[in-house]
């Protein structure tokens, strides 16, 4: 009871846990468990974040949830259903359902409220807050030598780079509602694991530039580019900075993005598989050598991809019921 009401009270979720572990013996061997209300668990899967990471919220009802909805950065949560929620059958491990937190690699350190709204399995509707610490990103800076009309555009080029900044924005800003993808994300080059700068301030041509908002992953031009996850394309075209790219939306406000290729091989609309080549790798845009420009963004907030690969892939692994329709 103490903890529910910490967490209604908003007090830190580490003070809830202290207060849980006084009088809760069973929380203590668990991973950030905080109890929303009676049969209702929140679960992070860490205490804190920080500028450009990623989070992954789970919650879990012994019964089925009605109306969940949370509110993280000004944004609505966009839940999907993880498990069964039939709670009687003999398979069903309760209604869980899980939502990617995205903290924008420039948003400003400090402690941000999850709010997550549920009807208990009563029927009141009840509100429960978790506070996040989100911490500064450790991330390099670099100074680079690019071709002087990416550093000084004329008036005409930086108009376009506007256009096309707001056209980015404006698709960023759509959530589909349907998850199109199911499974974990793939890295779009073949034998790759990692790539590098991600969140990196950069000096172009001595001057400030943005910070650099996704992964690198140097390769030869003509190397296959992979889409990540199932998705839609919603952008297939050269862009001023970030040359011939591709945009794919994957539901929930989840959209990758790719960068710098030499060929693009889709087409806006076209629905993608996981694993379907989508381009070829290149050196189009503002870039000192090709590569793959790999970059992430939720609900607007750009983060690492590379931590997505990560993240699901270890809840594929632990996790792999069936999931059910509610109501079946
Ligand atoms: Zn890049």
């Amino acid at each position: 009871m103490r903890a529910r009401h910490c967490i209604r009270e908003r007090l830190s979720l580490w003070l809830c846990i202290l207060l849980g572990l006084l009088s809760f013996p069973a929380l203590a061997g668990a991973k950030i468990p905080a109890t929303c209300v009676p049969g209702v668990t929140l679960k992070l899967s860490a205490p804190e974040s920080s500028q450009g990471s990623l989070l992954l919220l789970e919650v879990r009802s012994r019964m089925p949830m009605s109306d969940l909805s949370g509110e993280w950065n000004g944004r609505n949560v966009a839940f999907w259903q993880a498990t069964n929620s039939q709670p009687e059958s003999k398979t069903a491990t309760g209604d869980l359902r899980r939502a990617l937190l995205g903290v924008d690699l420039e948003k400003a350190p400090g402690t941000y409220p999850v709010v997550v709204n549920v009807r208990t399995p009563s029927g009141k509707p009840a509100t429960c807050t978790v506070q996040i610490p989100i911490l500064k990103g450790k991330f390099a800076t670099e100074s680079l030598h690019v071709e002087k009309e990416f550093v000084e555009p004329n008036p005409e080029q930086i108009q376009r780079a506007n256009e096309e900044r707001d056209r980015l924005r404006a698709i960023f800003d759509q959530v589909t509602p349907q998850k199109l993808w199911t499974g974990e994300f793939r890295v779009p080059l073949d034998g790759v694991t990692t790539g590098s700068n991600f969140g990196k301030r950069r000096i172009l041509n001595g001057q400030p530039g943005s910070p650099h908002s996704g992964v690198d992953f140097p390769a030869p031009t003509g190397t296959s580019v992979h889409a990540a996850q199932n998705g839609r394309v919603v952008l297939a075209q050269e862009l001023f900075f970030a040359g011939n790219t591709v945009v794919i939306d994957h539901g929930l406000g989840i959209y990758t993005f790719y960068g710098h290729l030499s060929e693009i091989d889709v087409k806006v609309g076209d629905d993608l598989e996981s694993g379907q080549v989508l381009g070829k790798v290149g050196a189009t845009g503002r870039v000192t050598g090709p590569h793959l420009h790999w970059g992430l963004t939720i609900e607007r907030a750009r983060v690492n991809p590379l931590q997505l690969v990560k993240l699901l892939q270890k809840r594929v692994q632990v996790n792999s019921q069936p999931s059910a329709s509610p109501g079946t």
